[in-house]
């Protein structure tokens, strides 16, 4: 049998091990050293962020948003239920009710034509999600937010890298969320980062993240010794975390130009696919510069989802799934509400399969997948 194709292989750069020794040798390994300090930079440069914190997760980010809009218990947040449970589970830890609304036919993103009618006086917040980096339609949430006093968080945990109108996904709300889990473009382990788009919260999140101290104005001398100042928790990672992603932050802008290629690969290669009608294929409007995090289809209704996967899988292609709508889980049942229908969630959802797309799959190896998904549907 050919060679298996995973759905994803981490990929490092080759520098990861020589930061992490360097850190070990400068007797450095707590968070906020010489590392966080260079990835707080470069992607406070990147982004055009005020100020972007290093975090142990990008479920660790949402969780100090959260803290930051200061939400009491009954308050409601609205966010699509076609996302990973970090992005309800941030806001329910702090008592609120996400309230889930149903997404667009063609990004599957949060349908920013459904929100407005999903608020009531109890909403605080409006949390997009940016499916795959491609970026929701920010100018109108915004504008809905606004004028109704809602603030906004991004959960960019797909979106490093990617654009909407040339600004940087992460940086058109309030606060922004990216992810460098290992299954994202640019990756340590385990880790994320806030992004705080004004000075005001700076130094707020700060605080937060350091366990509710003001250490970090201690560190910078400007209090003679530091305090508990607020609720707060640990967010931060440690130096050998961030000096792994240091050296992927360097390799950011090629990782996703090579994901773009396999992108764009896939995408030229399923159009016969897609005419023939056995399937969807993403579509990325033209504001939106996405960043390949992902490759989907989704599947015609009359085809079934779980046979495509095991025929891919004798085949040695890993393709895989998600998400199992939040609203409609045990979790979500008890902690949420719907807004409205949502059938756009729920066909789109178990329609959905992902193709292996990392930095490394060569032409050959789409090529079978390609082959191989077009012999499972047939
Ligand atoms: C990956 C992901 C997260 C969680 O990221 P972690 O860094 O694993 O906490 C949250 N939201 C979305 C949409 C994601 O894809």
């Amino acid at each position: 049998m050919a060679d298996f194709i995973p759905f994803n292989r981490p990929y490092m750069t080759g520098k990861e091990l020589f930061y992490i020794a360097e850190a070990k040798f400068q007797n450095r390994l707590a968070g906020d050293g010489g590392y966080t300090k260079r990835c707080h930079q470069w992607l406070e440069e990147q982004t055009g962020s005020k100020k972007v914190l290093l975090t142990h997760s990008c479920t660790a980010a949402l969780e100090m948003a959260a803290l930051l809009l200061e939400l009491k218990a009954g308050d409601e947040v609205i966010l699509p239920s076609f996302t990973f449970v970090s992005t309800a589970n941030a806001f329910v830890l702090r008592g609120a009710v996400p309230v889930f609304v149903d997404i667009r036919e063609d990004t599957l993103n949060l349908d920013e034509k459904l929100v407005e009618e999903a608020i009531t006086p109890r909403t605080r917040a409006i949390v997009p999600v940016h499916y795959a980096g491609v970026a929701c339609e920010m100018d109108r949430l915004m504008e809905i937010a606004a004028r109704h006093g809602l603030k906004v968080v991004e959960d960019a945990a797909q979106g490093v890298m990617a654009h909407y109108k040339g600004r940087a996904l992460g940086t058109l709300g309030h606060y922004g969320a990216f992810s460098f889990h290992e299954t994202k473009n640019v990756i340590c382990g385990e880790g994320g980062a806030l992004l705080v788009n004004s000075e005001q919260a700076a130094l707020q999140a700060e605080i937060i993240r350091e366990k509710g101290t003001d250490r970090s104005r201690f560190f910078r001398g400007e209090v003679d010794k530091y305090t508990w100042q607020e609720v707060g928790s640990s967010f931060l990672p440690g130096e050998i975390t961030a000096a792994f992603l240091w050296a992927q932050l360097q390799e950011a802008q090629s990782i996703t130009a090579e994901r773009l290629t396999i992108w764009d690969r896939y995408h030229a290669a399923l159009e016969p696919l897609e005419r023939a009608g056995v399937l969807r294929r993403p579509v990325v409007p033209g504001d939106c510069q996405h960043n390949a995090h992902m490759y989907y289809v989704l599947l015609s209704p009359e085809l079934d989802r779980q046979s495509v996967l095991s025929r891919l899988k004798e085949q040695g292609i890993q393709a895989v799934f998600h998400y199992v709508p939040l609203h409609d889980s045990p979790a979500g049942h008890r902690f949420g509400r719907v807004h409205g229908s949502m059938v756009q969630t729920m066909t789109q959802s178990s329609r959905l399969i992902r193709l292996p797309l990392w930095v490394g799959l060569t032409a050959d190896q789409q090529a079978r997948v390609v082959d191989a998904l077009q012999l499972a549907v047939r």
